[in-house]
């Protein structure tokens, strides 16, 4: 038997395996699906998660594959409107890192597999949980049929529709918005390089992030008509989406090179609690925030990094009580506020009619000119 059971093998529940093992805690890692995520779906790594990571011993890969995305544009009709330099938000990583969330979980399921073979057991879905105040006990469903797993501790990293919170009866609060987007990743032809750049289009916002390997991430807000142009366009949805970034930006990009396209809606979701009993939720399956503003993984590695040296200590026989109700509380609030600046980032790239798109446009061109506030903003995109 494990010290500790983790459910779930995304991001946040390998970056949990990896601080435990390294501070010496047997963990078991149990995921559903049979191989890893291929996917690019997060690429934005925050300095502090960074920082984080380079404490569990994946940062510098992680830095080594990425593209440093030191400055981000806003422009406007062809315009520059306003820069936002993130030289100044941290010593050790004055940069937000732009790496696939597919090589992310990779390195990290390399750096747990290092410190513990066979950690991780793959196309195991758990199915039922019971937590008897001595010991939790999981039963689930592998490649051979039944398994039991017991602990006295499980962590669930098992995402936003987290099995273990339906089965422990844990409440969520939410919201769901208006906004729906599309994002794709293309070769790079834009010549900005390693910067990000926003383009504050009267039909809606376009975001667009350097990949490594010269590719380009571009998430564009739909407007009400793209839908409707999004499925009626007898499906080369590439060749629709670069006439709409065309359209907003100027930009040219070849639809043969997309590599990946997909449309998400968004909501907020925050679970009334982390800890009941012997369980503990992190990641995604404790709160659920909008990709625009690229928070959650990031905030999920926070969560773990808060709760290994709390898991350690009541291993080692510590009353750690008074600990989970501080990180409970503190981690529901880190969600809450990323939560609110992901509301803000919506609301400042929705569509709007000539009039108002030119205040907006002036406003944001006005608060960026000041050092002060520009120097600010950078400091809470990049979660500090
Ligand atoms: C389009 C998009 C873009 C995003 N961009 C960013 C970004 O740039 N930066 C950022 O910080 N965040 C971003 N996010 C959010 C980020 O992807 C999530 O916050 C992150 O994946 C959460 O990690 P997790 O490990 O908590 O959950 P998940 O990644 O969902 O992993 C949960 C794992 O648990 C497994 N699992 C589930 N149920 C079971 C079960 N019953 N038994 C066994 N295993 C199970 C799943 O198979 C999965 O592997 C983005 C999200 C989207 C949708």
């Amino acid at each position: 038997m494990a010290d500790v059971l983790i459910i779930g093998a995304g991001p946040v529940g390998l970056f949990m395996a990896a601080l435990l093992l390294q501070a010496g805690v047997d963990v078991q890692t149990v995921e559903q699906r049979s191989a890893p995520e291929p996917h690019s779906r997060a690429i934005g790594i925050h300095p502090p998660a960074l920082a984080a990571l380079a404490r569990a011993g994946v940062g510098e890969a992680l830095v080594g594959e990425g593209v440093r995305i030191r400055r981000g544009v806003a422009l406007a009709g062809g315009k520059r409107l306003a820069e936002m330099s993130f030289a100044g938000v941290s010593d050790c990583f004055p940069f937000i890192l732009s790496h696939p969330q597919g090589r992310t979980e990779a390195l990290l399921e390399r750096r747990v597999n290092g410190l513990k073979a066979g950690a991780v057991h793959r196309a195991v879905r758990l199915t039922g949980l019971s937590d008897d105040g001595g010991q939790v006990t999981v039963d689930a469903v592998g490649p051979c049929g039944a398994v039991r797993y017991a602990a006295p501790l499980v962590i669930a990293a098992d995402g936003v529709r987290s099995s273990v919170r339906a089965l422990q009866g844990i409440g969520v609060r939410g919201k769901d918005y208006p906004d729906s987007y599309v994002m794709g990743d293309f070769a790079d032809g834009t010549g900005f390089g390693a910067d990000a750049a926003l383009f504050l289009a009267g039909d809606g916002i376009v975001e667009s992030f350097p990949l490594p390997g010269q590719l380009r991430r571009w998430v564009v807000r739909l407007g009400a008509r793209d839908a409707a142009g999004l499925t009626a366009d007898g499906g080369d949805c590439a060749a629709w989406f670069t006439q709409c970034v065309r359209g907003r930006t100027g930009f040219e990009i070849d639809p043969g090179t997309n590599s990946m396209l997909s449309s998400f809606g968004v909501r907020t979701r925050l679970a009334s609690r982390m800890v009941a009993g012997r369980v503990i939720m992190i990641g995604d399956a404790a709160h659920e925030v909008s990709p625009i503003g690229g928070q959650g993984m990031n905030l999920g590695w926070l969560d773990a990094e808060a709760l290994a040296p709390i898991v350690t200590a009541a291993l080692g026989g510590e009353d750690v009580a008074g600990s989970l109700r501080i990180f409970e509380r503190t981690r529901l609030r880190a969600a809450a506020k990323a939560a609110r600046q992901a509301e803000i980032n919506m609301a400042l790239g929705r569509p709007l009619a000539d009039r108002r798109l030119a205040l907006r446009n002036r406003g944001i061109a006005g608060v960026a000119a000041v050092p002060f506030v520009n120097s600010l903003i950078a400091r809470r995109f990049t979660m500090h």
